[in-house]
């Protein structure tokens, strides 16, 4: 179930079959970091192997145009959110910074701690950076109408689903992203489709969204947004390349870790946070004005998105550990490891997006966030002074 405990997910399999039997429509797939290390579990590997080559190959057999990586988004991503972190932190403005890439997080906070929502950084999750760039780049460059070009997220998230829907990420009504699959939901349509998954030869993934660096790889693990961030900010603080792009003060799994790093002279404060109930204690002391965290990471599934309600229900907690050191091990095989140094990336900058956090950047890749907080029915009795109210 999702980890608000708000959502009752919808699968929109039919929808997906329905578009790629549509020969008007362009059909891609944008796959999220930890979906690699899950999808494998369904069809009896070893938990964690990962499967990113044959999950390819079974999407472009299912009859997906390209088959991209939200790696990609999230190193987009890791630059706005860390170039938004180092501002804020230079102008002593609306710190801590939480995280907003994970929307079980994101809503909780909405409903739960509306005033916190200044803190939240503002950039979209990486799911939502992708479709906007995607939905404003591939038409134009393909030759085709924006309404032809679906987007089928394959997720490990149920709340991505909701994330989906927001009435924010749409153009005049049409979705950034229009489907969104769960690691299980994908499984199924492989089966369905009678496709024997392990006897599928690996593809590679389509340029230039299918290439993304270790850094947006290890967000699929709780500690991973931070650890990428700060390969972006150190670099930024330092003006020196990073002797080592391992920051293993953020691993680790207990749900609730502290770090602090001295990096050029500046002490940098850091929290860790997987489950909403740590998340509300957290919350609590920001809130109560007990926090000197500069940075807090926050992820609403345990373990982060390879423990999220979309992925394979893990026999054990070693299956989550597995699953977590196979996507560092993720990180260690690609070539770059430093959002930074994604080459499509900057040259997506160069090109297209302009500078980092500026006037495009914010309209593409930025949001912004409105208080949920529910009403008690007890509170609508005060106001209303009608009982029939909590009917
Ligand atoms: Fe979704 Fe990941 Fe957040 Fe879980 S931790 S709700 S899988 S984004």
């Amino acid at each position: 179930v999702c980890p608000t405990g708000a959502l009752v997910p919808r699968s929109e399999m039919d929808e997906v079959l329905t578009a790629l039997a549509d020969p008007t429509k362009t059909v891609v797939a944008q796959v999220a970091p930890a979906v690699r290390v899950g999808l494998g579990e369904c069809f009896a590997s070893p938990a964690g192997d990962p499967v990113m080559g044959r999950m390819a190959a079974a999407l472009k057999r299912l009859g997906f145009d390209a088959v991209y990586d939200t790696t990609f988004a999230a190193d987009l991503t890791v630059i706005e959110e860390g170039q938004e972190f180092l501002t804020r932190a230079a102008a002593g403005e609306k710190l801590p910074q939480f995280t907003s890439c994970c929307p079980g997080w994101v809503q909780f906070a909405e409903q739960s701690f509306p005033e916190l929502l200044p803190n939240l950084s503002s950039c979209r999750s990486p799911q939502q950076m992708f479709g906007s760039l995607v939905k404003e780049m591939l038409p134009e460059k393909q030759g085709i109408a924006r309404k032809d070009l679906i987007v089928v997220s394959i997720m490990p998230c149920t709340a991505k689903k909701f994330e989906a829907r927001r009435p924010e990420f749409a153009v005049d009504g049409s979705p950034d992203v229009d489907f969104v699959l769960t690691t299980q939901e994908l499984a199924r349509m492989i089966d369905g489709a009678g496709l024997r998954f392990n006897n599928l030869e690996p593809e590679s993934l389509d340029m230039p969204f299918g290439f993304g660096t270790g850094a947006g790889v290890i967000f699929g693990a709780s500690g991973g947004v931070t650890e990428a961030v700060l390969r972006f900010a150190a670099e930024k603080i330092t003006g020196k390349t990073l002797a080592s792009v391992d920051f293993a003060e953020v691993r680790g799994e207990s749900g609730l870790r502290e770090a602090t790093l001295e990096v050029g002279g500046k002490t940098l404060r850091l929290a860790i946070v997987h489950g909403l109930a740590n998340a509300r204690a957290v919350a609590e002391q920001v809130v109560a004005g007990n926090s000197e965290y500069d940075l807090i990471e926050v992820m609403a599934c345990p373990g982060g998105c390879i423990g999220g309600a979309g992925q394979p229900v893990p026999k054990d907690l070693a299956d989550r550990k597995r699953r977590t050191k196979d996507l560092y091990q993720c990180d260690k095989t690609f070539p770059l490891h430093k959002a930074q140094d994604n080459m499509f990336v900057t040259e997506c900058y160069d090109k297209f997006l302009g500078d980092v956090g500026g006037h495009k950047a914010h309209s593409l890749l930025h949001t912004h966030y409105q208080s949920r907080r529910r009403v008690s029915d007890e509170t609508l009795v005060l106001l209303s002074g009608d009982p029939a109210q909590t009917k």
